[in-house]
């Protein structure tokens, strides 16, 4: 460094200390204006960042925020629910935490699983999310509805399908079924919310999943209907599109899978409900349900 070059962590330093002594003469009451330090100086003025090689390491391009839609108004939050509850936010996400899949493993029942998955600290979303989300309904009824992941409404309450969605999917076990909502099982295949809504990555159904395997151990359902691409293909193990999957029975491991298209797909695509509709009857018939009399659709 030349004598007239300063160095900047004296820089830093001198701002440091003048930003104080003005912070201490304003305490006093004193009405002089205290100069806005600008964030700008304080960048300019901070050590390089550590060289490699002799050059500075650059900085990391800004990512885009990914495109979001914003979600539509909900039905009111029902407090009488028994939602999963907002947690404390302890420790940051990522390695440091167990692996969900022994974490899991180690679940033997419902509830310790619901319990872990509160406490689930193994990616980034456990810091956006209001509340986990983990399952619905009393499970009478051994049929499992397995979706993507919560959405804004979902978040808030700690139930699944609360929403837009939630409410077609309603529609179709009480009007199309036949049967009341409570006695069904409803999950998701992440249980927290992805920021706007956007798809869940493979990191994080990675690391999600261990859970609805568990989920499904547990439970134990005889008929399982993914809905959508993301659950149909963890599901079924699969990377096939839904168009090759939905329409017929899978049998896997004593269950019968009977995948069809999510109900936010439905919302956007009705013609498409006649096929879902044919779906549903199929895992209608797996379950011994009556057929209806009267199409609803
Ligand atoms: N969509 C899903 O896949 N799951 C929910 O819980 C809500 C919307």
């Amino acid at each position: 460094m030349t004598e007239t070059e300063v160095d900047p962590r004296t820089e830093l330093a001198d701002l440091s200390l003048a930003l104080r002594a003005a912070v201490r003469r304003r305490r006093r009451g004193g009405a002089r204006r205290v100069a806005p330090v600008r964030l700008e100086a304080l960048a300019a003025a901070a050590p390089p960042p550590p060289a490699v090689g002799g050059k500075p390491t650059p900085l990391p391009p800004e990512r885009p925020a990914p495109p979001g839609t914003p979600d539509p108004p909900g039905p009111p939050v029902t407090p009488d629910r028994p939602g999963d509850p907002a947690g404390p936010k302890p420790g940051p996400p990522g390695p440091g935490a167990p692996p969900t899949a022994e974490v899991a493993r180690a679940a033997g029942s419902l509830e310790e699983l619901r319990a872990a998955v509160a406490e689930c600290r193994a990616c980034a979303l456990c810091e956006s999310r209001t509340r986990t989300v983990f399952m619905d309904g009393e499970g009478t009824r051994p049929v499992l509805f397995v979706g993507e992941a919560p959405g804004f409404h979902e978040d808030q309450q700690g139930v699944p399908f609360v929403g837009k969605a939630g409410e077609l999917l309603t529609d179709i076990i009480q009007k199309g079924m036949g049967l009341a909502r409570s006695e069904v099982s409803i999950a998701n295949v992440l249980k927290c919310r992805p920021p706007e809504n956007r798809d869940p990555s493979p990191a994080e159904k990675a690391l999600c999943t261990p859970f609805l395997d568990r989920q499904i151990e547990l439970l134990d359902p005889k008929v399982i209907i993914p809905l959508g691409r993301h659950a149909a293909n963890h599901v079924l193990g699969t990377d096939e599109p839904m168009g090759r999957l939905r329409g017929r029975v899978h049998s896997l491991g004593g269950r019968s899978v009977v995948p069809t298209f999510h109900p936010a797909y439905l919302l956007r695509t009705p013609s498409a409900k006649r096929d879902c509709w044919a779906d549903i009857q199929l895992a209608m018939a797996e379950l011994g349900l009556p057929k209806p009399s009267r199409e609803t659709r």
